[in-house]
């Protein structure tokens, strides 16, 4: 099964190095783009755990992305997700916002997470000022 989410992520080369994940924090006045592809091999070579994300905890997130309700039943529901930790402590899923809105949706109270903080990551993130 598709949609057009799923052939959004496959244009982007989902799973491959050059899928990039941009979220604009109007607030703060910028905005920043990670290379999940990188952040992924880093996770491996740097052999992260997975450790357990509460799902009350990331609402406040999850309100600020788009999700595509057909969408979330065509991700794998047992990847663990990517978590960044920002500097101000706020949460950004840079992967696996589906994932997480699957989650919900089939009444679930956590899942599995890799954590990251926004200085660990800044290897493979470029931010933008907005003008
Ligand atoms: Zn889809």
């Amino acid at each position: 099964m598709s949609c057009e989410a799923c052939t959004h992520a496959q244009l982007q080369g989902y799973g491959i190095a050059n899928e990039v994940f941009s979220f604009t924090f109007r607030d703060l006045g910028f905005e920043v783009q990670w290379c999940i592809g990188a952040v992924m091999r880093y996770i491996v070579d740097e052999r992260k755990t997975p450790d357990t994300l509460m799902l009350e905890n990331i609402l406040p997130w999850l309100e600020r992305v788009e999700i595509v309700a057909e969408h979330i039943w065509h991700v794998p529901a047992d990847l663990p997700i990517i978590v960044v930790t920002m500097k101000d402590g706020s949460s950004v899923v840079i992967d696996g916002n589906h994932r997480v809105a699957r989650a919900l949706a089939e009444g679930r109270e956590s899942i599995k997470a890799f954590f990251l903080t926004e200085t660990e990551v800044e290897p493979f993130a470029v931010r933008y000022e907005l003008t």
